[in-house]
């Protein structure tokens, strides 16, 4: 038998720790500060089985702590999970550009230090310069190697955002692209300049039937534009549009978080990256587009629909 293979990559590793998208929802929730089983079950509306298994799953992967009585646990941040943060705000962002979302819309981040109101904003460490992926170049790290695939990755891939049941949308329609495991996978490849059907599957150990489903998808979804480059028979390159350029800081924060949690042979970085804007390694921050400060989570209080949160704690 054949192992499955795919380049060692870091957003690969965290997807298929966290890229779930019931895990990604229960995370969200946890970000809300609802810790409850019974409070998390009537948000995401996840049957009670599946949601059992993913609390489980994330405990076992040190992303969720369980705290209380077996009648009355409740789960809680971790210092891992705790570092999720800025990929959750980059998840914000993102639907908030491209969905008339009344649950987004009703959510106000301040940032305490400077005491407004603010959108958060990837930019580099270095020049301070917003980051835009087409700015952004690859090259092999230590870690260059490749991954052995897990074929039993827990992810699920109803393709509908319809088919999540949260009451919540808050970023519903990410979590239903990025929920998929292929077509996470294809967005962070197409990243890389791929184009071509064939070159993406060279890359990636998918039969080509479900492939085709998730560039479909993706193009409807209005991630990719296709272009001709051959008539007879017709073929198409898909080019990503600015919505789905846009999905790189939401990327760029899994791709660090797997580079600090999800290394474990310690090899280092499977990648490294350029902002070929200014020249330099590129090391995303997350930043208040009032002050220009480092957002950290403990220096931002939020308001949802009705609900008064203060600062996200880690359980640490
Ligand atoms: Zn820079
Ligand atoms: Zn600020």
């Amino acid at each position: 038998m054949t192992e499955l293979t795919t380049r060692a990559s870091s957003i690969n590793r965290a997807l298929d720790q966290i890229g779930d998208k019931w895990c990604l929802l229960i995370l969200q929730e946890v970000f809300w500060g609802i810790n409850s089983f019974g409070g998390i079950l009537q948000e995401t509306g996840i049957s009670r089985g599946v949601l059992s298994d993913r609390l489980k799953w994330l405990q076992d992967h040190d992303c969720l702590r369980r705290r209380g009585g077996a009648r009355h646990p409740s789960y809680h941040l971790t210092h891992k999970s705790v570092d999720l943060y800025h990929n959750a705000l980059m998840a914000v962002a993102w639907e908030d550009r491209y969905y008339d979302t009344p649950d987004i819309q009703a959510v106000r981040l301040v940032h305490r230090n400077c005491g407004k109101r603010f959108e958060p904003l990837m930019t580099c460490g270095h020049c301070h310069g917003a980051v835009d992926g087409r700015d952004v170049s690859f090259q092999p790290g230590p870690g260059a190697t490749r991954d052995v695939r897990d074929k039993k990755v827990r992810r699920r891939s109803s393709l509908s955002a319809d088919a999540i049941p949260s009451e919540r949308h808050v970023y519903r329609n990410l979590v239903n692209l990025v929920g998929d495991r292929w077509t996470a996978n294809v967005i962070a490849l197409a990243f890389h300049d791929l184009h071509r059907f064939d070159e993406f599957r060279r890359e990636l150990p998918v039969a080509t039937n479900i492939l085709a489903d998730r560039m479909r998808f993706l193009v409807e979804q209005g991630i990719f534009e296709t272009r001709p480059y051959q008539q007879r028979p017709l073929r198409h390159e898909y080019f990503l549009t600015d919505k789905g350029w846009d999905l790189f800081p939401w990327f760029l924060t899994v791709l660090q978080w797997g580079d600090r949690w999800c290394d474990p042979d310690g090899a280092g970085p499977p990648m490294e990256l350029t902002h070929t804007a200014c020249g330099h390694a590129l090391q995303g921050r997350v930043v208040c587009d009032q002050c220009g400060e480092e957002v950290r989570p403990d220096e931002v209080d939020f308001t949802i629909l009705n609900l008064e949160r203060k600062a996200v704690r880690s359980s640490g």
